[in-house]
């Protein structure tokens, strides 16, 4: 069976304790690699091999760094198609996901940061006719990337690339359960030629190899996407060493429709935000708040646009949904329906296992779910449930659904669905979140600044906001 190995030094090497665990396909529930088991020690010589390769590696220009990060762009374009089906393999999404998205999306981060890296500038103050203040950026020096299993190489690579052109070296720890395309990645940046120590990849559990890059004194700074109760846990620890954090965590959207929307593109884009990666997606809208006197159409028509949606093997393009990606997960997205029963719910829709004959019998797949009758401050309406469950619950005016909408500890993302223009910009500026998309969902230009307002993170991500987090500035003052 495969062994994933850690990138350290610019090679690959086995755990420093010899112990690996096992890797599950989880559309067939089958072991089919085996993960580093890495501890401190690993984490420790990544540290050495980085600080080695730092004072290289931030010295050069901007230029020659940005072309190694278009070497590796086009790398991963090249093996687009594996890396495809290694993501799907590894995570249960459809291929034609993995095709279409997350492998796209990681040659885009790498592009898109070889190109910002050349065109960012700093500040200059003129301050009076003798006096000129100039900010310095410079590279933080060695940056701990940590990120999720939802969306393992297009979120992993969202961190590595800024911080890389920013002159920095990193040391990422990706998913226990979704290594496989980050191992990929290190044989991509081998054949790049990207210097040794500059990227690190150190495999294994969050709370051992994870808590050793977020606990490393000599890493600067912590760019992290994940649970909020994670992020709290990685905050304890970096807080208190002054380590600049950025955090991106969970989220309870609202999607907001109203009766004046475009309506067949409302419906169409709202069974994408919905049920997109299996609701795996930290900006799906999982509470959809709809004006009373379209209610009753939109659920009717919307019932009848999920129960056509087929849960199945995720490596057929007939798949609408793939398979939940562990067996934790699966069980914990079936407790939550079960309470929304006992919260009074009444599931209109889906959610229930789905069992499927032949090679993806053992898998961990679930009918999508729409539940309706729940209060908007009931759990699994405050709670983040990552997986195909929405529900649904009507309103009556504006007031009534900003007050819902921004009830929950989470603000992430936002959607709103309507004509009206004034009360687009007016809702968009009074709800609580750090997205708002109106009348779409999931456009992404990589230039804005991403991230979340309340638990649902800190710092911003994206653009210039990334490439800011990932230096220092330094102000010059001259007299002259
Ligand atoms: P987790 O918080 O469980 O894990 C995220 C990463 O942190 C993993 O690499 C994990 O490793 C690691 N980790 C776990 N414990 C620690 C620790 N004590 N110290 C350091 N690292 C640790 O999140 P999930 O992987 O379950 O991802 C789902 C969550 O991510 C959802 O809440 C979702 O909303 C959020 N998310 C947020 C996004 C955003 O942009 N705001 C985007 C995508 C997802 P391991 O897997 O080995 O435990």
């Amino acid at each position: 069976m495969e062994k994933i190995k850690n990138y350290i030094n610019g090679a690959f090497l086995p755990p420093n304790s010899n112990n690996y665990f096992n890797n599950y396909n989880p559309s067939t529930g089958e072991v089919y690699s085996m993960i580093p088991d890495s501890t401190e020690e690993d984490v420790q010589l990544a540290v050495d091999s980085s600080k080695k390769a730092f004072p290289v590696w931030s010295e050069l220009s901007a230029e020659k760094r940005s072309e190694y990060l278009l070497r590796i762009a086009e790398i991963i374009n090249k093996y687009s198609e594996k890396l495809a089906v290694a993501e799907t393999v590894d995570n249960g999404k459809p291929l034609w996901l993995s095709k279409s998205v997350d492998i796209p999306r990681a040659v885009k981060n790498f592009e898109f940061f070889a190109s910002a890296i050349k065109h960012f500038s700093s500040e200059a103050h003129s301050t009076d006719k003798n006096t000129l203040n100039y900010t310095l950026r410079q590279p933080v020096g060695i940056i701990g990337a940590i990120s999720p299993w939802n969306l393992p190489l297009y979120l992993f690579t969202w961190k590595i690339a800024p911080a890389l052109a920013a002159g920095n070296c990193v040391i990422g720890k990706p998913s226990e359960i979704t290594p496989m395309t980050s191992y990929m990645l290190s044989e991509i940046c081998i054949e790049a030629g990207l210097p040794g120590g500059v990227l690190n990849i150190v495999h294994g559990y969050g709370n051992t190899a994870g808590k050793a890059v977020v606990s490393h004194p000599e890493i600067k700074a912590i760019t992290f996407t994940g649970g909020t109760s994670t992020g709290r846990e990685i905050s304890k620890i970096a807080s208190p060493m002054f380590k600049k954090l950025s955090l991106e965590l969970g989220g309870k959207n609202p999607v907001i429709i109203f009766s004046d929307c475009r309506y067949d593109e409302m419906l169409e884009t709202t069974v994408n935000s919905s049920f997109r990666n299996q609701g795996e997606i930290c900006l799906c809208g999982s509470r959809i708040f709809i004006e009373k006197n379209l209610y009753k159409k939109f659920r009717d028509d919307f019932i009848k646009r999920v129960s056509q949606l087929t849960v199945g093997d995720p490596l057929l393009d007939s798949s609408n949904l793939g398979a939940i990606v562990s067996k934790q997960h699966f069980e914990k997205i079936l407790y939550y329906i079960e309470l929304a029963k006992t919260e009074g719910g009444k599931i209109l829709c889906g959610g229930n296992p789905v069992k499927i004959n032949g090679r993806c019998d053992g898998g961990w797949f679930i009918e999508p779910a729409v539940i309706e009758g729940l209060s908007s401050d009931c759990r699994t309406n405050q709670e983040e449930i990552f997986g195909p469950v929405v529900t649904i619950i009507p309103f009556e005016n504006e007031e009534e659904v900003l007050q819902m909408a921004n009830s929950t500890e989470y603000g992430l993302a936002s959607v709103i669905w309507t004509e009206n223009l004034s009360r687009a910009h007016n809702l968009s500026a009074k709800i609580k979140s750090g997205i708002v998309w109106i009348n779409c969902w999931m456009v992404r230009d990589l230039r804005t600044p991403f991230g979340g307002v309340k638990n649902s993170g800190i710092g911003r991500e994206g653009g210039l906001e990334a490439l800011r987090f990932f230096t220092e500035p330094k102000n010059v003052c001259i007299k002259y």
